[in-house]
């Protein structure tokens, strides 16, 4: 599990994140939802370990990682822009991670097929990044991030440039993905309506604090809060 004690965070006099206590199971698929500036993004950050905590503790399983760097956290990130490499073709993009941490090259063949497959990309391997389409594009970058075997998926809005019709289809595909990997997922987004539909877990945000951390039909019939039944759209 993911445990986050006491976080805070400042840029300057400015506290986005304020004093986070929250736990997230292995094996979860956990959104983070919130208004726009909620501090969403800088807490996946910090996870990832891309952003200094000013305060607290994280810990991944059992170790505490704080001051660990990115690559040695066993986290994989996967941005709304996910930058594919232009000259290199969707394998040469899937595989460079895998070289640079010198993995053989029959794992690496092993991998690619194995994680291409489920994403639905084994037909355009050897396709360049601006021949695909925007979901085909969305899923070279998942499946980059599926080779290195993370402990956990941080997902930074990863959808939001794909059009309605190719979202819905995305979101179905990350859940089905989810059952079959097993591997926990932190999904940040502020689409109410996204988190309540993906997450078994959802945690709100505003304001740099957590309002409410529960299952979606617990927020839905029992909001701890105004702000939560407003943001939600709970019955009154
Ligand atoms: P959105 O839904 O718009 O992506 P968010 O919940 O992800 O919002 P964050 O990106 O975490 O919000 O930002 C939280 C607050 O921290 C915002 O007010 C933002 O302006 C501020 N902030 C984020 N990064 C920095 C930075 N590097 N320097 C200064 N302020 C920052
Ligand atoms: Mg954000």
């Amino acid at each position: 599990q993911i445990t986050l004690k006491q976080v805070e965070k400042s840029f300057g006099k400015d506290h986005v994140v304020r004093s986070l206590d929250l736990t997230i199971e292995d094996g979860s698929f956990t959104v983070l939802v919130g208004p726009s500036g909620c501090g969403k993004s800088t807490t996946l950050r910090m996870i990832a370990g891309l952003e200094k905590q000013t305060a607290g503790e994280i810990w991944i399983g059992d170790r505490c990682v704080n001051g660990v760097e990115p690559g040695k956290r066993n986290v994989a990130m996967v941005f709304q822009n996910y930058a594919l490499y232009p000259m290199m073709t969707v394998k040469e993009n899937i595989e460079f991670g895998l070289k640079n941490r010198k993995v053989p090259k029959a794992e690496r063949e092993r991998l690619i097929a194995d994680i291409t497959e489920i994403v639905g990309l084994s037909s355009y391997l050897h396709k360049k990044p601006q021949s695909l389409s925007g979901g085909q594009r969305q899923r070279v970058a998942l499946a980059r991030a599926m080779v290195k075997k993370p402990d956990v998926f941080l997902m930074d809005e990863p959808l939001s440039n794909l059009d309605a019709k190719l979202r819905s289809q995305m979101r179905a595909e990350l859940i089905q993905l989810h059952k079959r990997i097993g591997t926990t997922f932190i999904y940040v987004t502020h689409d109410q309506v996204e988190a309540m539909s993906m997450g078994d877990r959802i945690i709100i945000m505003n304001g740099g604090i957590v309002q409410q951390s529960d299952s979606p039909m617990d927020i839905y019939n029992d909001p701890a809060n105004r702000f939560t039944a407003e943001f939600i759209g709970s019955p009154p």
